[in-house]
């Protein structure tokens, strides 16, 4: 018997053609039109190819309501689970668009296991190297500026981490690129400011993670807006230690001024505040996805999930702990620890949940351009 709401149009895979199923239902009964951009882009098609559902599994912000006020949900028949489904697809989403290919499987290996043996595999390289050459720089009580270099000379660490970070920047904007030509999008909205703005403003306040004002239903049918609260300590954390990166970049190269920093100057402020939001962020996003309604999770990829917040939350761990004890003995081993996980996190970002925020930010970009022409 073909299942209600089934279609004819042909899809890679039966997760595809259930997408499609359920936005066909969706698009008759219309009933959560008010309650983020999902549905809104979904009632501008008639048809759902491939490339369209990924495009609404990333417009997707998981915020639960729709299965909530669904009259269709399970027991009915009709089996509508609109959010389990969209994370499903936006999860396979991220390994099909994944560059080079052959990386793709590491989003279905437990990447928590990964990152850590590679934060560990740097961080003992780097301990080991610094033991053979200069065994005293581990252990010495150093302070002042260029105090780091003992340990690696500045234009070694710029040049390994420069380039890790340009892999990741490259792997992320190959996947990027895919997931754009997949949903059909012209390179001239790319080209379109209101567009890049508004979907700016959207992605900065997660708009649609208010289950349509109401909160997130993450854990049953009362909504609150701890998820949205975690993710922004999670993302501006994320982005004043970028920030903190920058500056201290600047400070070396156009001022001449090594690190480490006094705890006042600028990037050790930017610094801390990020580190704090990367330790309340993603401990408070773990905490919510523990509680997360079973019926709303994506099981088989609860790993990749928890490896990215658990590398975000090591990042933060371990260079608060340099910034506290860089006048001691421990300063060495720290830092090395510290390089290790950042090392670790820059190589595994194109094949993490890293790539939720740029995919999602491409689909709100291309809804503030749909939903305006
Ligand atoms: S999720 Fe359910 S109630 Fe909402 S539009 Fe789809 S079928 Fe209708
Ligand atoms: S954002 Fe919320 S309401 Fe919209 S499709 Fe996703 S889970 Fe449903």
């Amino acid at each position: 018997m073909t299942a209600p709401g089934a279609t004819l149009t042909p899809h890679a895979d039966a997760l595809h053609a259930e997408g499609d199923r359920l936005m066909t239902i969706c698009n008759s009964c219309r009933y959560c039109e008010g309650l983020c951009a999902v549905f809104p882009a979904m009632e501008l098609r008639r048809e759902f190819r491939d490339g369209d559902l990924n495009y609404l599994a990333n417009l997707c912000h998981s915020c639960g309501a729709c299965f909530v006020d669904c009259q269709f949900a399970p027991p009915h028949e009709f089996a509508v689970n609109v959010p389990r489904t969209l994370a499903r697809l936006r999860n396979d989403s991220y390994r099909t668009y994944a560059w080079p290919a052959a990386l793709a499987p590491m989003f279905d290996r437990n990447g928590l296991a990964i990152s850590l043996v590679a934060s560990v595999a740097v961080a003992g390289f780097i301990l080991g190297f610094v033991a053979f050459n200069d065994p005293g720089a581990l252990t010495a009580t150093a302070s002042g500026p260029g105090a780091f270099y003992r340990l690696m000379p500045h234009n070694a660490m710029a040049a390994l981490f420069g380039a890790a970070f340009l892999y990741a920047l490259v792997a992320m904007g190959l996947g990027l690129r895919a997931f754009w030509k997949d949903i059909g999008e012209p390179a001239a909205t790319l080209g379109h400011p209101p567009s890049l703005w508004q979907a700016a403003k959207d992605a900065g306040r997660l708009r649609y993670l208010d289950g349509g004002e109401a909160g997130c239903f993450n854990e049953d049918d009362q909504p609150n807006d701890r998820r949205r609260l975690y993710h922004h300590f999670t993302f501006y954390g994320f982005m004043l230690c970028f920030a903190a990166t920058s500056v201290a970049t600047l400070y070396h190269y156009a001022l001449g001024r090594e690190a480490p920093y006094p705890l006042y100057d600028l990037p050790v402020v930017l610094g801390t505040l990020g580190g704090i939001g990367l330790i309340v962020g993603p401990i408070g996003l773990f905490a919510a996805k523990l509680r997360r309604a079973p019926h709303l999770v994506d099981e088989a990829r609860f790993g990749m999930d928890t490896a990215f917040l658990a590398m975000l939350f090591l990042t933060s761990l371990t260079g608060l702990a340099l910034m506290l004890l860089r006048d001691t003995p421990a300063m060495g081993t720290l830092l090395a620890l510290h390089l290790g996980v950042v090392l670790a996190l820059f190589l595994t970002m194109p094949y993490s949940k890293m790539v939720h925020g740029l995919y999602r930010y491409a689909a709100l970009v291309r809804y503030a351009r749909e939903s305006r022409w």
